[in-house]
């Protein structure tokens, strides 16, 4: 098992619930000859990330988990909400030629497209407004509502929603980004995208972090 994310001394304790346990924080700490109080740190991040499992009155034991299985866990258990950005949404008459200008001045590749109630209508992404600009329509004149991929055929998620889910559908339909949906009673507002970056850097911040 790869303990690349544990301390020398959370390691020697791993070591030693797997030998002995279950034992107790008290006897653990006399084979280590420290004290039960300097060890407690320790215990609780093996606790806390799955290596061990405590049980009253009996001690601690050995869940027998690797690495990659808590961290596969820690993965499939991850919500949407707090790792979506901020998303950039433009009303559905703005031109084509103000779209353009948006995905610049906001450094976006994809605009969330709603109506005059803020409810989400359309999607644009960088292609169909390169499809647009090569066609001989007027940009300033056209609005975005004509050439947007439309409402129901959006694909969005929830706060709620598992983020591997929304990772899943994000390979699957082959887009970059997902709006992240409120419900109202008459259609959902959007509060935040998740893009192929979001999901990269829950990659970064896992290996960062470990288990
Ligand atoms: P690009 O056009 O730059 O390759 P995408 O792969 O995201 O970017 O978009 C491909 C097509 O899918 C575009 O026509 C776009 O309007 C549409 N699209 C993008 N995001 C979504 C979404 N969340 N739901 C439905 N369609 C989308």
């Amino acid at each position: 098992m790869s303990t690349i994310e544990l301390s020398h001394r959370q390691d020697k304790i791993l070591q030693i619930v797997k030998d002995f346990g279950p034992i107790t924080g008290e006897s653990i700490a006399e084979k280590l000859d420290l004290t039960r109080a300097t060890l407690r740190p320790d215990l609780a991040i093996l606790t806390m990330t799955g290596f061990l499992d405590a049980r009253p009155r009996v001690g601690y034991f050995y869940t027998g988990k690797t690495s990659n299985q808590l961290l596969a866990e820690k993965l499939k258990k991850m919500l949407v909400d707090g790792h979506e950005s901020t998303p950039v949404v433009i009303n559905e008459n703005v031109s084509v030629y103000d779209a353009i200008v948006t995905v610049f001045s906001e450094d976006v590749g994809t605009l969330f497209v709603t109506d005059a109630k803020a409810h989400l209508v359309g999607v644009l992404s960088r292609k169909d407004l390169l499809r647009a600009s090569i066609g001989q329509q007027k940009l300033t004149t056209i609005p975005v509502n004509i050439i947007m991929t439309r409402m129901p055929n959006i694909t969005m998620c929830q706060k709620s929603d598992l983020l591997i889910e929304v990772a899943e559908k994000l390979i699957k339909t082959q887009i970059d980004a997902i709006p992240v949906v409120n419900k109202t009673i008459n259609g959902f507002e959007v509060v935040g995208r998740i893009t192929k970056t979001n999901i990269t850097r829950v990659l970064v911040e896992l290996a960062e972090t470990g288990v």
